[in-house]
C-alpha cells in the first residue's frame, strides 16, 4: 500500500487535484496496487484554516508519505499580505522542509497541439525534453547583500556549490538518460564562472560512472539559443539553480501548451512532490474550466518515479495523447473536436487506461 498526500491548495487546485486523484484511483485497480490517499493544507487554504501558509501538520504528514500532489497555490484574496504570510511562502517552504533538492521540468510537443507551440515544426521534428534543475544551492542561496563603495551604492549576490551538491544532481540527470535516451547536455558558463567550472569538472567525474550516456557541455547562453533553433537536438538537460529557472521557462513556452505541463521535484530516495507547472488560475476557478492534464501527467510522474508504477504511468501518458484527439478544455481547443470541461477530459482518460 502506498501513501499520497494531496495539497490542494488554492483557485482551481482542489479541482484539478481531484481529477488526478480520480486517475491515480483507475490506475492503481487497473494495475493491480493501492494508494491510500491524505489530504492537507497549504497556501491559502491553510492560512484560512490555521493562519499560516505551510502548517507543521502539513510537513508531518507529507514526510509521512511516499509522494505528494500538489495542486496551486495563490489567489487576489491573500495578494496584500506580507511576503512570508502569503500562500507562495507555503510552496517555497514545503520544497525546502522536504529537501526537494531536483526539479524535474518535461517540456514537449503533443503531436495534436503541436500548432500551439511558437516554433514552425514540421511532422516529425517534435521535441521531448526534460530539464534537471538544481533546486536547493548556488546564486538563490549564497551570500548576498548591499554595501558602499567611494559613496556608490552596490550590491552582490554569491553562486556556490559544493562537490556533493553537484554530484547528486548530476547523478539524477544521468538516471534519467539512462532511461529516456541516453544524451544528457550539461549547461553552465564555465568560460566565465569558476562555479561553473567546478561544475563542469564534477559533472565529468560523475559520468565516469555512466558509460553508456553521452554527455556535452553547452554555455548557457548558447543552450537558450539551441532551445529556440532545434529543441529535438536535446534529451536531458541538467544545470544549476539560477540558468535551470530560466531555461525551464524557455523550454515550457515553446511547447506552445503551458496548461500542459507536470513537474517533479525530488529528494534523496524516491520521495517525490509533483505539481503541474501553470498556477491556481483565480480567473476560471468553480467554473468546471480548468484543464486537469497538467495534473494528471504529473501524477503520471509520480507513480512513474516514487511508486515504480512504470506501466501504470505509461498508460496514463498514453491516455492523455490519445483523449487530444477527441476533445478539448477551452484553454486549448480547435475547431472541430468535441468542447470538454475538466470531469468530462477526465472521464475520458480513465476510460482510455
Ligand atoms: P496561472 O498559471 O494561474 O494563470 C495564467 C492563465 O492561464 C490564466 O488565464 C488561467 O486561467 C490560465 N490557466 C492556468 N492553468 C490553467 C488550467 N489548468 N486550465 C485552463 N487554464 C489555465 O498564473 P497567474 O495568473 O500568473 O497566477 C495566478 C495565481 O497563481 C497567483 O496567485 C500566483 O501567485 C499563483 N501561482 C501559483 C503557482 C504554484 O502554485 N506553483 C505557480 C504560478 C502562479
Amino acid at each position: 500500500m502506498y501513501k499520497v498526500t494531496v495539497l490542494e491548495g488554492d483557485g482551481i487546485g482542489p479541482e484539478i487535484t481531484r481529477e488526478a486523484v480520480r486517475v491515480l484511483k483507475a490506475a492503481a485497480e487497473k494495475y493491480n496496487f493501492n494508494i491510500d490517499f491524505d489530504y492537507a493544507l497549504l497556501g491559502g487554504a491553510a492560512i484560512d484554516a490555521v493562519g499560516t501558509p505551510l502548517p507543521e501538520d502539513t510537513v508531518k504528514r507529507c514526510k509521512a508519505s511516499d509522494a505528494v500532489l500538489l495542486g496551486a497555490v495563490g489567489g487576489p484574496k491573500w495578494d496584500n499580505l506580507s511576503g512570508d504570510m502569503r500562500p507562495e511562502a507555503g510552496l517555497l517552504g514545503i520544497r525546502k522542509a522536504l529537501g526537494l533538492y531536483a526539479n524535474l521540468r518535461p517540456s514537449k510537443v503533443f503531436k495534436p497541439l503541436k500548432n500551439a507551440s511558437p516554433l514552425k515544426l514540421g511532422d516529425t521534428a517534435c521535441f521531448d525534453v526534460m530539464i534537471v534543475r538544481e533546486l536547493t544551492g548556488g546564486i538563490y542561496f549564497g551570500k548576498r547583500g548591499r554595501f558602499e563603495r567611494d559613496g556608490v551604492a552596490c550590491a552582490f549576490d554569491t553562486e556556490e556549490y559544493s562537490q556533493p551538491e553537484i554530484e547528486r544532481i548530476a547523478e539524477i540527470a544521468f538516471e534519467l538518460a539512462m532511461s529516456r535516451n541516453g544524451r544528457l547536455c550539461s549547461v553552465d558558463k564555465a568560460n566565465v564562472l569558476e562555479s561553473s567550472r567546478f561544475w563542469r569538472e564534477t559533472v565529468l567525474r560523475v559520468s565516469e560512472k555512466y558509460p553508456e550516456v553521452e554527455l556535452s557541455h553547452l554555455y548557457v547562453d548558447n543552450c537558450a539559443m539551441q532551445l529556440v533553433k532545434a529543441p529535438w537536438q536535446f534529451d536531458v538537460i541538467v544545470t544549476s539553480n539560477l540558468f535551470g529557472d530560466i531555461l525551464s521557462d524557455e523550454a515550457a513556452m515553446i511547447s506552445g501548451s503551458i496548461g500542459m505541463l507536470p513537474s517533479a521535484s525530488l529528494s534523496s530516495g524516491s520521495f517525490g512532490l509533483y505539481e503541474p507547472v501553470h498556477g491556481s488560475a483565480p480567473d476560471i476557478a468553480g467554473t468546471g474550466k480548468a484543464n486537469p492534464l497538467a495534473t494528471i501527467l504529473s501524477a503520471a510522474m509520480l507513480l512513474k518515479i516514487s511508486l515504480k508504477q512504470e506501466a501504470a504511468a505509461a498508460a496514463v501518458e498514453g491516455a492523455v495523447d490519445a483523449v487530444l484527439s477527441q476533445m478539448r478544455t477551452p484553454d486549448i481547443y480547435e475547431d472541430g473536436l468535441r468542447k470538454a470541461g475538466t470531469c468530462e477530459m477526465t472521464d475520458a482518460v480513465i476510460s482510455l487506461i
